[in-house]
């Protein structure tokens, strides 16, 4: 089993030994009831790493009024098999205090043209707090390199803008989507889909194929390109897209044209569960499908 910790004192005592031992450090950074999509990045990391430290905090900063804070999914004792079963060394799981004393008062924010579109202006101060949450795992673990989905492309994104901004000493390492056979991509949040829901969200990766398709069949248009993907997911009516975007993968800014690798990113809600996908166009095709 991997050493649990809830202490940021523990954490160091542990890195710090490890790094005596001339060990590389590891972090994944989590918010728990982890999944498949995780462990590519926990095994990933085991594959690269001396120490694997993966950190397991559901971050209150990062959900914005009326979200699901209260409700998403927990389970420290089935994650914490899944952390064994990879081979991770230490878990730390702190409570919100551990993070946030009282009096704490430092926000960290990355601004410009990747928080200008997509998930941004549909949960405002979300990406504050994964920004904030991620600075203080950085300085508390001192990983050498931290590993993180491109499902949530744009927070690797902002990530590697904030990691790459404030010097921290560490590579950021992308880890491709993981999905279900029929394509969904795996998230904490499909448990919140009813059987039906689950048959629905389907749609979303079938659209952004849809999408890829529209591409690969020569189509550079953004707005056709989205049009393409929009028809497939727009044909499912358990699915209400919120954002449907086609942006540069590495500014994110809006593009008409496609010639460079872009990213075709959605959020939509199935059900009650809010899920995002994307795929990136035009570029090496790392998305694993399967
Ligand atoms: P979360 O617990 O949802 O905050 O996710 C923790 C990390 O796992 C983030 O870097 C996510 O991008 C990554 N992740 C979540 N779902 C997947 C997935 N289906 N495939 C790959 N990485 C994922």
């Amino acid at each position: 089993m991997p050493l649990v910790t809830k202490t940021i004192s523990e954490v160091r005592e542990q890195v710090a030994a490890a790094r005596r031992a001339g060990r590389t450090i590891g972090l994944v950074p989590t918010m728990g009831a982890l999944h498949e999509g995780h462990l590519s990045l926990m095994r990933r990391a085991r594959e690269e790493c001396g120490l694997v430290v993966v950190s397991i905090f559901v971050n209150p900063t990062q959900f914005v009024a009326g979200e699901d804070l209260e409700r998403y999914p927990r389970d420290l004792p089935g994650d914490l098999r899944r952390c064994d079963e990879v081979g991770v060394d230490v878990v730390f799981a702190p409570e919100a205090e551990e993070m946030y004393p009282p009096g704490d008062s430092t926000w960290v924010e990355v601004t410009g043209t990747l928080v200008e579109g997509m998930c941004a202006p549909h949960r405002p101060g979300h990406f504050r707090g994964v920004t904030t949450v991620c600075a203080r795992l950085f300085n508390i673990v001192g990983p050498d390199r931290a590993y993180f989905g491109e499902k949530d492309y744009q927070q690797l994104k902002i990530i590697e803008r904030m990691a790459a901004d404030l010097k921290f000493p560490l590579a950021i390492v992308p880890i491709p989507t993981v999905r279900e056979p029929d394509g969904l991509a795996m998230s904490s949040r499909n448990v919140y889909l009813s059987s039906e829901e689950r048959k629905a969200a389907a749609a979303l990766h079938r659209g952004l194929r849809a999408g890829e398709e529209a591409f690969a069949q020569g189509e550079r248009n953004a707005a056709e390109i989205v049009r393409a993907a929009r028809r497939v997911i727009e044909a499912e009516p358990g699915v209400r897209l919120q954002y449907l975007e086609l942006r540069d993968a590495e500014t994110l800014e809006a593009v008409e044209r496609v010639a460079r690798p872009a990213v075709l990113a959605l959020a939509a809600f199935v059900g009650r569960a809010r899920l995002i996908d994307n795929v990136v166009i035009g570029g090496a095709d790392r998305q694993c499908r399967g």
